[in-house]
């Protein structure tokens, strides 16, 4: 049986680890201090004597291939790019939740949906704890899940502390620590996370491992890569863009990444300039569009403002289907475009056929190189 142990050679060492913490937090030893995790965040054994070789960590992981085919068939994976059952373009109907959101605000309208038409208890996001860093929460009540909406930087609170690394990514599959543990008692949840969550999600799903059974809604990022920043990839990013930390509002990653600035304006900056601050695991990632997720998100090809969703499961587009008729979302006016929902189909699928293309050509020059570097 494969353990950690294989993990780290065959994930960490050569740097394909993203940190999406499903190893750690699933280890069936994890109340006996088999695994930890060191000040990154990068899982480690804390006690390799705990650990009862049960494999579980190893078959979960995204990196490894044991469960893909069963996770495959869970969700009716098809080519290329995953199970597409519908595409629109939409947004909250809230005002007050679109002005905080990244895009048009369509997950928070469809969990505060789902929330308010009883069907969850909770959902699995992100909350900011810092100017610069967001971190995964289980939030509970209508609030919390309209606070959570968006990449805000609010400095209202005396957050101003701009020496701290921030990072587009947060560890959310680690929220499900306390349910696996039961220590929380809120039973159906919808999780939001970036496709490489939502795949360690769903080998979980495949195992039967709790708290899957509590998970009620995938809902999948789009995602192009994870940027982590420190004080001086914030100063090179100041300087391509033009602009100062102080001034920003919010930022979000489409085709390029998007600064919004208190004034109103927008810096883009090609995401091809901005190697130097990608994480190294996720050059190897195919993932684009959220694959295996009930419905996906994101920014690209829609207007400003809105957001594109992709609904691909049935359960998925029942509650989009929902959402719409009882008027918690809006749908672009396709009389302006009626083409919208088929372009933005096709944006899709050319940014995952790159993104695939280029995750093969990296792994092509990994296998070529003895890995070095384990850091990510
Ligand atoms: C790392 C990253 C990369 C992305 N790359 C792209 C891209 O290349 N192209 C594209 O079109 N879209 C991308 N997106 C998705 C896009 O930024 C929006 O999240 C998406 O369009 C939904 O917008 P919305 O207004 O409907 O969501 P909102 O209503 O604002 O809700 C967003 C939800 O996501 C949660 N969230 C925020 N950050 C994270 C995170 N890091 N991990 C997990 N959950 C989080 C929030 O807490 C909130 O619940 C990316 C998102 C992330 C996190
Ligand atoms: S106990 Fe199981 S899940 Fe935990 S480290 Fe060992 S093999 Fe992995
Ligand atoms: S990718 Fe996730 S599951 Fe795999 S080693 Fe890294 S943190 Fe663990
Ligand atoms: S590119 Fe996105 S989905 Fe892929 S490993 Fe990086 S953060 Fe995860």
């Amino acid at each position: 049986m494969k353990t950690f142990f294989d993990l780290v050679q065959q994930v960490q060492k050569p740097g394909l680890c993203h940190r999406c913490g499903g190893c750690v937090t699933f280890c069936t030893a994890i109340n006996f201090g088999a695994l930890g995790q060191d000040e990154d965040g990068k899982p480690v054994f804390a006690d390799m004597e705990k650990c009862i070789e049960c494999g579980i960590c190893y078959m979960i992981c995204p990196e490894i291939d044991e469960l893909d085919k069963e996770a495959a068939e869970l969700v009716k994976w098809e080519l290329p790019m995953g199970r597409m059952l519908e595409t629109t373009v939409v947004r909250c109907a809230d005002p007050l939740v679109r002005a905080r959101a990244t895009d048009g605000g369509a997950v928070t309208a469809l969990l505060l949906h789902l929330f308010d038409t009883g069907r969850i208890d909770g959902a699995i996001v992100t909350r900011q704890t810092g100017l610069f860093v967001r971190e995964p929460w289980l939030a509970t009540t209508r609030r919390e899940i309209a606070e959570a909406a968006g990449f805000f930087f609010d400095s209202s609170h005396g957050m101003s502390m701009y020496s701290e690394k921030y990072s587009t990514f947060a560890p959310s599959v680690q929220a499900l620590g306390p349910l696996a543990r039961r220590k929380s008692g809120k039973g159906r949840i919808a999780f939001v996370g970036t496709p490489c969550q939502i795949k360690t999600i769903r080998k979980m799903e495949t195992l039967h491992i709790v708290p899957t059974d509590a998970i009620r809604y995938v809902f999948g990022l789009f995602c192009s890569g994870n940027f982590s920043f420190g004080a001086k990839e914030r100063e090179r990013l100041e300087k391509l863009g033009k602009f100062e930390w102080s001034w920003v509002r919010k930022i979000n990653v489409k085709d390029h990444l998007m600064i919004h600035l208190d004034n109103g304006d927008i810096r883009a900056i090609p995401l091809e300039e901005l190697d130097f601050m990608k994480r190294f695991a996720c050059r190897f990632c195919d993932d684009y569009s959220a694959e295996y997720a009930d419905v996906s998100f994101g920014g690209i090809g829609a207007e400003e403002g809105w957001t594109t969703v992709v609904s691909r499961s049935p359960l998925g587009r029942a509650c989009l289907a929902h959402a719409r008729d009882e008027g918690a979302i809006e749908v672009y006016a396709s009389q302006d475009n009626p083409k919208f929902a088929s372009e933005a189909t096709q944006i899709i699928v050319e940014h995952s056929q790159k993104k695939r293309q280029k995750a093969a050509d990296f792994r092509k020059t990994l296998e070529k190189t003895p890995p070095v570097s384990i850091k990510s």
